[in-house]
């Protein structure tokens, strides 16, 4: 098989199997071939990781943060290295195109080992306070064992944030991939031990629904951070918050993006592109439902359905190739029946809407596509489709729009088009959202927080800011004179 790994699992610095576990197929989505078959993780596996996880994290968290970070850098050395081997598992793994993969996922990865690696000499200092004569001080402490929890959209960009900040703080991990994209966080376990991480820092173990509850609800776990969907973090944080765990909810979305009529069109047409059909439209902050200012609406979908009717769809190991399939066969089913409703329910469909006759196969193949004069009560304007639809909707006034893009229980992303700095100001401080980009979409560098509010999640990915949700503070009062007690 093409893409078999060693075995399912990754614990205490190396590959492990356990054969009693159900199977899972890892399925190439341009063909539908089964490329590898692994294991979900039987109690017994899950036991021996966190007992690994919790008792490397001792000795890991009692090396300096700077010899911590030499090792994270170094692990960013080797993905970059290896972007090119790591890109094609990546493409194997997920179906989106090598034209994506190599910019985007371990390069992703890497960034994020470097610039943890890199902040944390200085980023774990705490506090003097005086308070008089006594005074007291403050450290920031890792939780222990934290737990990761990936989708299947970006498989080693979600192993690398979320182990790169908790690693960095000095916890340990076990992180459990999506069933449907098994493969590249076991590449990512294997780098860091290459890198001189102590074995059992960093584990990887396989499942799928069934699996992950039994990691959140262990005893011996301190956090959890989930990327998944919104029905998904219900469950885990509810888990979670019945032991009173901390956790990281990176969950879906439903995110507006608005073209005022001053804006830069193209480059409005650029962003909602991006924000809709990059990685075939699964991204979890696409801006998909597309808020158009009426007096260039025409102009817009013009243009638009022009320069989608040229996106390169075909074969994901082709450099030329600019749209892979979908992950699955059930979730382009899922994205299909929602293009079904948006017929049904009087948008209308300026370009795709099915199965593309441009390539043949079993693979799990769709259009980009268009929805014009889409209303906020239709269905694929409400609910997250995740493929690649992007609803077009009309508005004319300001307040009219920011009203209707905040009207909904998502809270992830939202993007403005204007050429009036100003406006743009106003409008982004009034969207109900976690990350926001103005006369652009979907850029997501390490630099900066990513997360979302209201119901897409809480808690932050990235940034200085990500350290604060794998570590805690800890307080001490000291005493400089006698203690004094009133009896
Ligand atoms: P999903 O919610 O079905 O699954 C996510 C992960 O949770 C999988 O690993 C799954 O096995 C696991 N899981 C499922 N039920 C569980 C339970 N009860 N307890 C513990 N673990 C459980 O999501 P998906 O279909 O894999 O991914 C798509 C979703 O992820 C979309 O909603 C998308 O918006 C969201 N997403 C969010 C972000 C973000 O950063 N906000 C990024 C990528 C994807």
């Amino acid at each position: 098989m093409k893409a078999q790994p060693q075995a399912s699992h990754f614990i205490d610095g190396d590959y492990v199997e356990d054969t009693a576990g159900t199977v899972i197929e890892s399925i190439y989505p341009a063909t539908g071939e089964v490329i590898a078959r692994l294991h979900a993780a039987t109690p017994a596996i899950i036991e021996k990781a966190i007992a690994s996880a919790k008792r490397a994290q001792k000795e890991w968290a009692s090396w300096s943060p700077a010899a911590r970070g030499r090792v994270l850098k170094k692990a960013a050395e080797i993905m970059r290295a290896r972007n090119r081997e790591l890109s094609e598992l990546e493409t194997l793994d997920t179906g989106k195109p090598i034209q994506e993969t190599i910019v985007a996922d371990p390069t992703s990865g890497a960034d994020s080992f470097e610039f943890f690696g890199g902040i944390i000499a200085t980023a774990m200092n705490g506090s003097q306070i005086p308070l008089g004569g006594d005074w007291a001080y403050t450290k920031r402490v890792p939780l222990g064992v934290v737990v990761g929890i990936g989708a299947w959209n970006y498989p080693q960009q979600i192993a690398c944030w979320k182990g790169a900040p908790a690693l960095a703080a000095g916890n340990a991990i076990v992180f459990k991939p999506s069933e449907v994209t098994p493969l590249g966080a076991l590449k990512i376990a294997e780098i860091l031990i290459e890198a001189g991480a102590p074995k059992g820092v960093y584990n990887v173990i396989q499942g799928d629904r069934e699996t992950g509850p039994l990691l959140v609800s262990h005893p011996d776990v301190a956090k959890v951070s989930l990327t998944g969907s919104v029905p998904t973090g219900r469950k885990v944080a509810g888990a979670a918050a019945s032991q009173l765990k901390h956790v990281t909810m990176e969950l879906g979305g439903k995110s507006p993006i608005v073209v005022f009529d001053d804006a830069d069109i193209d480059s409005a047409i650029s962003g909602a592109m991006l924000g809709n059909f990059y990685s075939t439209g699964q991204v979890c902050s696409n801006g998909t439902r597309v808020f158009v200012h009426k007096a260039i609406k025409e102009t817009f979908l013009t243009r638009l359905k022009a320069r989608t009717e040229a996106i390169v769809i075909g074969d994901p190991q082709d450099e030329a190739t600019q749209m892979g399939p979908m992950v699955s066969l059930a979730q382009r089913d899922k994205v299909l029946s929602y293009i079904d409703k948006g017929k049904a329910e009087g948008a209308t469909l300026v370009t795709g809407g099915g199965i593309p006759n441009s390539v043949t196969g079993e693979g799990f193949y769709i259009q980009p596509t268009v929805f014009a004069d889409v209303t906020d009560d239709m269905t694929i304007a409400r609910e997250e489709i995740f493929g690649p639809v992007m609803c077009v909707l009309d508005f004319e006034d300001e307040a009219e729009v920011i009203a209707r893009a905040n009207a909904t229980e998502f809270g992830l992303s939202a993007g403005v088009f204007t050429a009036d700095f100003s406006r743009a100001h106003r409008v982004v401080d009034q969207l109900e959202a976690g990350t926001l980009w103005i006369n652009t979409y979907n850029l997501c560098p390490v630099e900066i927080p990513f997360g979302g509010s209201k119901q897409s999640g809480f808690g932050r990915e990235n940034s200085a800011a990500a350290l604060e949700h794998y570590s805690e503070l800890k307080t001490v009062y000291v005493g400089m004179g006698k203690c004094e007690a009133p009896y």
